[in-house]
């Protein structure tokens, strides 16, 4: 009896650390990230992707090595309201910001800008009949999907990138007002 208690003590206790802690991490962090994944560094990544495809998943290899497409409407981004920021999910580079993220209808996550001209790179792309242009990481140049120029205001344009290849982080409002609190108080 008694053990039966502590055993369903410690399952709750689990499932509660579970909890805090699956409510900050993402998905896509917690799959393996290559070393030169980074957040802070804007040094160029150059990899071979025979060593690209040693440290991605093999969805993330296929869409940002191979520029392969991820099937429609399967991404969690795609009507996602979060504020934050979407990163590069294969070198960490900040791509764009929630605040140019619109519902398009496409399929994908659509974006009407990146944060700047360096975060991305374009290229024209005339694979599969179509003339199209390619957005790749302005990092590590891995394929994140295409811009077209049917956006909304003020750009008139929409990126339409691939969510498998976006690490997306929540603004950190909530916790900056905590700590402004706990600094207050240990103040007085
Ligand atoms: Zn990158």
């Amino acid at each position: 009896m008694k053990n039966t208690v502590v055993l369903a003590v410690s399952v709750m206790l689990m499932l509660l650390l579970q909890n805090c802690y699956g409510q900050s991490a993402s998905k896509q962090t917690d799959q393996k990230k290559a070393t030169e994944y980074s957040r802070t560094d804007s040094a160029p990544v150059n990899k071979s992707n025979q060593d690209w495809q040693k440290v991605l998943s093999p969805e993330v290899y296929e869409v940002a090595r191979l520029k392969g497409t991820e099937r429609p409407f399967t991404s969690e981004y795609e009507h996602s309201k979060e504020i934050g920021t979407f990163y590069c999910a294969v070198c960490g580079n900040a791509l764009f910001k929630s605040d140019a993220k619109y519902e398009s209808g496409c399929g994908w996550p659509s974006f009407f800008e990146p944060i700047n001209k360096k975060s991305i790179i374009e290229a024209k792309d005339n694979s599969h009949g179509m003339q199209r242009i390619e957005v790749m990481c302005g990092r590590c140049k891995s394929h994140l999907g295409h811009v077209f120029d049917d956006g909304p205001p003020p750009t008139g344009l929409r990126y339409c990138i691939n969510g498998v290849v976006l690490d997306f982080e929540k603004a950190k409002t909530a916790e900056k007002k905590y700590s402004a609190g706990k600094k207050a108080n240990s103040g007085s």
